[in-house]
Formats: structure tokens, C-alpha cells, sequence
């Protein structure tokens, strides 16, 4: 009998959920046992409620293809059946935050790629990588609910890893940030499917994506921030501007950023040597979906790209290039992370790897 822990994904059958069945598999520590999406694909075999709409390379994991689908909203039927609970359903905020929190409330893990959770100060906010310190609040956000088990731990928006952590690189070596405008150039699978059609998309760029630059300016300062008399409180040291847009790549999310330091300035050598020798937590913990290098610099002129970069380190690892002295702040950059992968289920899952290492998942 296997040891993995049992785990759950409800919105399976979408985008995200879907990148949790591929990442999944074959985990080792992990065990897909349990699926659920709308009324509309419970009761079904997963292969039959993602008919027409399976959007990975390659067929449908063994593991899953006859499992039946539950309803989401009927959680019991997922007790008993597994320990942790992914999430990746797409409704509004608030129906979001009464499920993941009845979910809690009956003991599971639920580690979510939702947004309704972010802005609460007892729920961390996770890039391994950065604040993995935060998972701390997790006890006082179960005293504050009455929770005895179960917790939320939530990932950031899809875009921000892309340039948090070259930044973090340089945070952790002393050079203080002050001031960031970035360009987000997102790929069309940060909408979920269909997304937007090809008659608004093909030839053309759209310069709003609804509450994404809120959220690329608010999210950073929670993960750069710390806890605080039982609160995780926002970093507030660091002024982003963000200009967020929707463009005709499939997958991939990019980022021109431009940086302002704080006091000591760090040349552009000692940049890349943050970046070439930045400390991976997750890596050093083992963590089994923790890329070899977290932070992959191309100095080829005209990278990253994202066909070519997003794939790096199984979609987890961080593509930058194009560091060069900015006119108006100290420096520039192009970030490239791969937005289902690291910028939702792989992110995910990886902090999913760390609350285990951490003994607050168990089988
Ligand atoms: P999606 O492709 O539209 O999939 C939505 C999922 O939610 C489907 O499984 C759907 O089930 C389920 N669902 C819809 N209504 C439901 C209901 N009433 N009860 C239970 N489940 C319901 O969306 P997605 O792109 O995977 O995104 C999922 C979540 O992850 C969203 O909150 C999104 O903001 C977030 N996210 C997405 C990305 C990305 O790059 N795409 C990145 C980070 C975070 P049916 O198939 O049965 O309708």
C-alpha cells in the first residue's frame, strides 16, 4: 500500500486543475485520490468531463481517467477519502473563501491557486523560496478560526514570481529596493479556458487585465512582508507601479522591470552573481518539485522568450535576461516565468512539498 498522502484537487477538470493531474502522477509524496469540479462534471469519469477539453501534452494520467468526479460544494464526500485538498475552482471571491474555509473547517490542508484568500493577514501568501518563514502563521490562523487540523495556505497571482524572486535575490545580499515600475505581458492561459477569442486576441495586445496590477502591487508586499503580533504585516518600504496586459503567447507570463535601489547600488556583476548563486530553501530542503537552478540567467541578447525559456526547470525554474543600466531608475530586466506551472499548480505544489517537509501536511 502506498504512504503518499492522500490528496485532493477540486476544479480539477480547469486549467489549473488540470496541471495538478500532470504534476501529480507520479509524485512522490503525494497520491491523487479524490477530484471535483461544478454540478455540471460530478458524477462523470474524470476522462469524460474533460472530453474536448483536455489541454495537456499528452494523454490523461492513468491514475485518474476513471476516477469519478465529485461536486465541489458537497464536501463530505471527500472525507475520509484524502488529507489534502488542492484548489483551483474559478468563482467569485466570496463563494471561493466560504468553500476553501468549509473545507478547512472539516481538517484538510487546503493549499489554494485562488486569489479570495490573499489579502487576509492569518493566510499565508507562499513563494517558497521567499517567505517560507510565513507558514508560522498557520497555528494562529487555526486558533482564530476554531480549526484543529485543517488550514488555507494560498499562492500569489501568476505573474509576480517572475520578478520576485530575482529581486529576493538581491534583498537577501543587502541591496534594499525602493521603487519598481514593471510591464506584465501575460499568456493566454492565466485566463483559464477558452480565455479570450482569437478574434480579440490575433494581432493584438489587450492593456487590461481586470485586477491583476492590484494585485502585482499589493501581493509583493505581503511576501516581502513579516509576522507581526500573530498578523503577517506588508513590507510598505517598496513603491510598484505595474502596467499589466494580455498578449498572444500561449503560455508564459513576462516582465520588464525597472529598479530603483535603496542607498548602496550594487554593480551589475554583483547582480548576476546574486542571481547565478541565490540559496533555494526548497532546494536545500529536498523538495522534490524545487528546480536545480532556481534562477537561470541568459545573456543572449534577444532572451528570455517565451517558447523558448518557460519550459526551464520543468516550468519552475525563473528565466532572466536583458540586465542593463535604466535611464530613469539603477537598472532593467526581463523576467519570464511559466504561469500554469510555477505561476499556479507547480507553485502550489511545491508548497504543498514544503508544509510536509514542515510536518504540517501529514498522510
Ligand atoms: P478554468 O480553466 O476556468 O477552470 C475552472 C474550474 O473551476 C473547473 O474545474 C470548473 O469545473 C470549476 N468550477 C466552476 N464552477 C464551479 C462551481 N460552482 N463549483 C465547483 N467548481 C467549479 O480556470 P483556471 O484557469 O484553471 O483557474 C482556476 C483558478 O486558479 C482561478 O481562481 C484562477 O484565478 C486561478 N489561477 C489561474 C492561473 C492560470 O494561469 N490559469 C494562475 C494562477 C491562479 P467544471 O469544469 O465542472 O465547470
Amino acid at each position: 500500500m502506498s504512504n503518499r498522502i492522500k490528496t485532493g484537487i477540486i476544479g480539477a477538470t480547469g486549467m489549473v486543475g488540470q496541471n495538478f493531474i500532470r504534476l501529480l502522477a507520479n509524485h512522490p509524496w503525494f497520491e491523487v485520490t479524490y477530484l471535483a469540479a461544478s454540478e455540471a462534471s460530478a458524477g462523470k469519469k474524470y476522462c469524460d468531463a474533460v472530453q474536448n477539453r483536455w489541454h495537456m501534452q499528452g494523454d490523461i494520467p492513468a491514475n485518474v481517467k476513471n476516477m469519478i468526479v465529485e461536486d465541489a460544494g458537497q464536501i463530505d464526500r471527500a472525507i475520509g477519502k484524502c488529507s489534502l485538498m488542492f484548489s483551483a475552482v474559478s468563482l467569485s471571491k466570496d463563494e471561493v473563501k466560504v468553500l476553501e474555509a468549509a473545507y478547512a473547517s472539516k481538517g484538510f490542508a487546503v493549499v489554494s491557486a485562488n486569489s479570495a484568500f490573499r489579502l487576509t493577514p492569518d493566510v499565508p501568501v507562499l513563494i517558497p523560496e521567499i517567505n517560507y518563514d510565513h507558514i508560522n502563521i498557520i497555528p494562529i490562523q487555526q486558533k482564530n478560526n476554531g480549526w484543529d487540523k485543517g488550514f488555507i495556505a494560498v499562492k500569489p497571482n501568476c505573474s509576480v514570481q517572475s520578478y520576485m524572486i530575482p529581486l529576493h535575490a538581491l534583498m537577501t545580499k543587502g541591496f534594499k529596493i525602493k521603487r519598481l515600475i514593471l510591464t506584465t505581458l501575460e499568456g493566454l492561459s492565466g485566463a483559464g479556458y477558452p480565455g479570450p477569442s482569437a478574434f480579440d486576441m490575433i494581432d493584438n495586445i489587450i492593456p487590461l487585465i481586470k485586477g491583476e496590477e492590484e494585485k502585482s502591487e499589493i501581493e509583493p508586499k505581503k511576501i516581502f512582508g513579516s509576522i507581526q503580533n500573530g498578523q503577517i504585516i506588508n513590507n510598505t518600504s517598496i513603491a510598484i507601479s505595474a502596467h499589466c496586459t494580455r498578449v498572444a503567447v500561449l503560455d508564459g507570463h513576462t516582465a520588464c522591470v525597472s529598479i530603483e535601489f535603496d542607498g548602496k547600488k550594487p554593480s551589475t556583476d554583483e547582480i548576476l552573481d546574486c542571481w547565478k548563486n541565490y540559496h533555494s530553501v526548497p532546494k536545500e530542503l529536498g523538495l522534490p518539485s524545487a528546480p536545480e537552478t532556481t534562477i537561470i540567467y541568459n545573456d543572449d541578447p534577444d532572451r528570455p522568450q517565451p517558447r523558448k525559456d518557460r519550459d526551464n526547470g520543468n516550468g519552475m525554474a525563473i528565466t532572466v535576461g536583458r540586465l542593463r543600466p535604466c535611464n530613469v531608475f539603477d537598472y532593467r530586466f526581463v523576467g519570464l516565468s511559466h504561469n500554469t506551472i510555477r505561476g499556479a499548480a507547480g507553485g502550489a505544489v511545491l508548497m504543498a512539498e514544503l508544509l510536509t517537509a514542515k510536518g504540517f501536511i501529514k498522510s
